[in-house]
């Protein structure tokens, strides 16, 4: 019996919660009394071995044609079988955009049990229960699985990586080269410049309170002092003012980042859900009655078109004096 771990990489590179991940799979294999083995899949350029300072003792690389673009179908199929091949009966993947469209596949391709949505490392080992936010993270259940194999989908950020000074193991793995995907990727054209929302550790959004596309430019420049993603409410991307890839909520995108600065943007609940797990919530709107005030860990009462500049020009002047 093992841990597997998905340590997700884009372009070569590993992504930013792939050492949270890693630390998960370790924490989750001690509890097991087992030890947790990392996955890397297609053309990585980082030292895999670095995963071994986070808990994992050997990581196998699974590289290929098959792997150059991500596929969840592959991919599912072919951490299927090394999952089978290492004895893994618990596989840990990060919700990520591309866990979440893994994980589902991986869980059929590997008759496994789906525990997604988790929020925090196994409350138990024997029956293995997890924590797991449940009504748009409004509320939480204790999932208790007694299946024989178990993927973990849990949610980015819930815990913090930690640097354990071990090191790992690094090896090519044969397991899952079968895996062909039956769809032929002609071209991947990606956003370039921004940061990706959910993997932005600090969002600044904006609502309808900001009137117009054309008033972005002081959230632009608040996010970029502060090395932030950019988002906005529903109505905002309705409206053609911000891309729908910003919008973020119950039917947009959930994220949870470590600061969310919401400008204009009154905190109606179908918003809330999709944002109210960050860990520091900062509202800045006009009217002392909004709702999205009692949810704010900070607040500021005022119209946005005076404190937001003023907020970037103390960061600007701070950062310059730090
Ligand atoms: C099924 C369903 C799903 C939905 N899903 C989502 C979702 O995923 N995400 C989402 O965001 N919404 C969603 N909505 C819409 C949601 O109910 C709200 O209508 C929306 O969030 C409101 O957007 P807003 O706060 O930008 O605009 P408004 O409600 O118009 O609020 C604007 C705010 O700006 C403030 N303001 C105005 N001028 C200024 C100023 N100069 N300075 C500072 N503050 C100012 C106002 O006081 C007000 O609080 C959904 C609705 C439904 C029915």
């Amino acid at each position: 019996m093992s841990v597997l771990v998905y340590l997700e990489s884009w372009e070569g590179k590993f992504k930013k919660n792939t050492w949270e991940a890693a630390t998960y799979a370790a924490k989750t294999a001690s509890m097991l009394g087992t030890e947790a083995i990392g996955l890397c899949i297609g053309k990585l350029d980082e030292d895999a071995s670095e995963a071994g300072n986070y808990g994992l003792s050997k990581v196998l690389k699974l590289e290929g044609d098959a792997f150059n673009q991500f596929d969840a179908n592959v991919y599912g199929a072919a951490i299927a079988e090394v999952a089978a091949a290492q004895s893994a009966n618990t596989v840990i993947v990060s919700a990520t955009f591309n866990g979440k469209a893994l994980a589902p596949a991986l869980s059929i391709q590997a008759d496994a049990a789906l525990l997604s949505n988790v929020v925090a490392l196994p409350e138990n080992a024997s029956p293995f229960s997890v924590k797991r936010g449940v009504f748009s993270g409004k509320g939480f259940n204790i999932l208790t699985s007694d299946a024989a194999k178990r993927i973990v989908l849990f949610v980015p950020n819930s815990i913090a990586p930690e640097a354990t000074g071990g090191s790992a193991s690094v090896e090519g793995t044969s397991a899952g080269q079968g895996s062909i995907s039956p769809v032929a990727v002609k071209e991947v054209d990606r956003v370039k410049g921004k940061i990706p929302l959910p993997e932005a550790e600090r969002v600044i959004s904006g609502g309808r309170g900001l009137k117009g596309p054309e008033n972005w430019g002081m959230i632009e420049e608040l996010a970029e002092v502060l090395d932030a993603g950019t988002a906005c409410s529903k109505p905002v991307s309705d409206m053609d003012w911000r891309p729908h890839s910003e919008h973020v909520g119950q039917t947009g995108i959930a994220i949870k980042p470590n600061l969310y600065v919401a400008v204009g943007i009154s905190g109606a609940i179908q918003h809330l859900a999709g944002v109210s797990a960050s860990k520091t919530i900062v509202v800045i709107n006009k009217d002392p009655e909004a709702p999205f005030f009692k949810a704010a860990d900070y607040g500021v009462v005022g119209d946005a078109f005076e404190v937001v500049p003023k907020l970037t020009e103390e960061i600007k002047k701070f950062k310059a004096a730090n």
